[in-house]
């Protein structure tokens, strides 16, 4: 390692917050931090940047409780809303003074937008939507994720700038379960912003009411259908699944190009990736692109026609049948279910 970069230690973990939310994308990456912190025997740090008050400091108390050793926080109002101009500043300001090794991101909108702007202003590498993290026997970051359309996955190595930067996608790494550190740290940095140094404005925020929310990455069932099902009017099987279940729906890339259902609903390497208690696919093949975002699942129940269809490899209950028909067979089984155990509470 050449001699300069010996300077960098720590490894760091971007704590998104958002309209006084954390992302819970923080919290899994802070888990995958621990790992490589251990394998470094590093400081895992917590990075929490945000206006003053009880959501920022609560996201840095709870970053202890996800593992961090030490958190940096910097509170101030002007970084309240997230502004690109701002929050590239104090991070790369962060970066310059106390030197980390690594540094993640949740590859949501603004994880991407801000881990763009911040190695390219430190003038080093950053590695988009990986699928995994490890550190080699040299102590570099090994940063794997698919390329060539998703067949083969390649390991990344950032070899001569510091700090190793890299993405990860919501539901790529598991949820650690949060636990109290007697020892850990916060470090307050001031600010030196104003707003009068802030190019960008935001005048007003207009929220989309007719974009269809999907909360897939965190739902705990989700049922999916691909092409197998033939036509839009046959997704509304999927739906009606769904609805019974209180579940999420969601489908592979096929459908979403032919524009039967919305992409915020796409499973896969390209879409979102999920990791529920069941998910059920039903004609959809399992092409590797998709594999990746569904494979994390508990229990995967696989409904296809063709039995040799590569999903069967990795689903947990593989069902040979015409979807088309089992779906509303599904739903009426799973309704009659449902209410004839409302009516039994009812009667008790
Ligand atoms: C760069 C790149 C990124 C990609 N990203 C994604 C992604 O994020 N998500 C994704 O899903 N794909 C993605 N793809 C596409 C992927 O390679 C596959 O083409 C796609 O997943 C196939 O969709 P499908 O399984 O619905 O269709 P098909 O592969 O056509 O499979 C349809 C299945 O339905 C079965 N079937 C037919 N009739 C019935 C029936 N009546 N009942 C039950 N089963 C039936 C068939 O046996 C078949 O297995 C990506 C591709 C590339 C190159």
């Amino acid at each position: 390692m050449p001699e300069r970069l010996k300077a960098y230690k720590q490894v760091w973990v971007f704590v998104e917050q958002e309209r006084g939310q954390v992302h819970p994308v923080s919290w899994e990456l802070m888990g995958a931090g621990r790992k490589l912190a251990d394998k470094l025997k590093a400081d895992l740090a917590a990075v929490v940047i945000g206006p003053e008050g009880d959501v920022t400091s609560n996201a840095a108390l709870d970053s202890l409780c996800y593992g961090a050793d030490l958190t940096y926080l910097v509170a101030n109002n002007v970084l309240s809303g997230y502004r690109n101009e701002s929050y590239t500043k104090v991070l790369t300001e962060l970066v310059n003074i106390y030197k980390p090794e690594i540094l993640l991101f949740g590859a949501t909108t603004l994880g991407r937008d801000l881990a763009g702007s911040v190695a390219t202003t430190l003038l080093t590498g950053l590695t988009a939507e990986c699928t995994d993290l490890d550190v080699d026997a040299d102590g570099s970051l090994a940063t794997t994720r698919p390329t060539f359309g998703g067949s083969l996955l390649c390991a990344i190595y950032n070899l001569k700038c510091r700090p190793q930067m890299a993405t990860v996608r919501p539901r790529v790494m598991p949820m650690p379960e949060p636990v109290a550190r007697s020892a850990a740290r916060i470090i307050i940095h001031p600010l030196d912003l104003v707003e009068d140094d802030i190019v960008t404005k935001v005048m007003s925020s207009i929220p989309d009411h007719h974009s269809e929310k999907s909360n897939l990455s965190y739902a705990d069932v989700v049922v999916a259908g691909g092409l197998g099902l033939g036509s839009p009017e046959n997704f509304d099987f999927v739906r009606q699944l769904a609805a019974v279940l209180g579940a999420e729906y969601g489908c592979s890339r096929p459908l979403v190009h032919k524009g039967w259902v919305s992409s915020d609903r796409q499973i896969g390497q390209a879409g979102k990736t999920i990791r529920p208690k069941l998910y059920i696919a039903a004609g959809i093949s399992g092409a590797i692109q998709h594999r990746v975002g569904a494979e994390g699942a508990d229990l995967i129940v696989a409904i296809n026609t063709d039995r040799n269809a590569p999903i069967f490899d990795f689903a947990h209950i593989g069902i040979v049948a015409d979807a088309i028909w089992l779906l509303p067979e599904l739903t009426a089984a799973f309704r009659a279910r449902l209410s004839s155990h409302l009516r039994t509470r009812i009667a008790n």
